[in-house]
């Protein structure tokens, strides 16, 4: 069976950076994913279509068609009193925040001195070139149920109760 959309797949993977440092990966048979629904980033997905359990693939994703590129605009500098008093403000904390369309975004301490924080609202992965080493596991038909929900339910899905 072939991947296509409204097709359950599972996968092994490793991704890589360009610095052939592993970033994540799952070997063991429990990601899987609801093909065409958006739940794995798009670069990826595109480049399944139409393969089958048992398929190998290489593939590199470039920035735009994964995490986007870095934006300056989105590093900021905020008044310490921002930011609640009782907690020691480290580099690589994560905070909360608004981003500049209204939307909730994650924001990460970059930098911190006695008056001001230096927090970077880009993604940990923005900038970086993901290269995948994939294999295709399994395909099956997605439930009605889970097309509805709109992820894969069972043991490595979605658990409702
Ligand atoms: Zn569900």
């Amino acid at each position: 069976m072939q991947i296509q959309t409204n097709r359950v797949v599972s996968l092994s993977y490793t991704l890589k950076d360009d610095k052939n440092e592993i970033i994540d990966e799952s070997t063991d048979g429990s990601f899987c994913y609801l093909h065409g629904a958006s739940n794995i980033i798009p670069g990826l997905e595109d480049s399944l279509t139409g393969k089958s359990a048992g398929d190998e693939l290489s593939v590199t994703v470039a920035p735009e068609q994964a995490y986007g590129v870095r934006e300056d605009d989105r590093i900021q500098e905020v008044p310490r009193e921002m930011f609640p008093g009782d907690v020691d403000i480290e580099p690589g904390m994560q905070f909360h925040a608004q981003g500049p369309d209204g939307q909730n975004i994650v924001v990460m301490v970059a930098s911190v001195d006695e008056s001001t924080v230096t927090v970077d609202g880009n993604h940990p992965l923005a900038g970086v070139q993901l290269n995948f080493d994939v294999k295709v596991l399994s395909v099956r038909e997605a439930t009605a149920e889970e097309l509805e929900h709109g992820h894969v339910h069972g043991p490595h899905g979605h658990q409702h109760d």
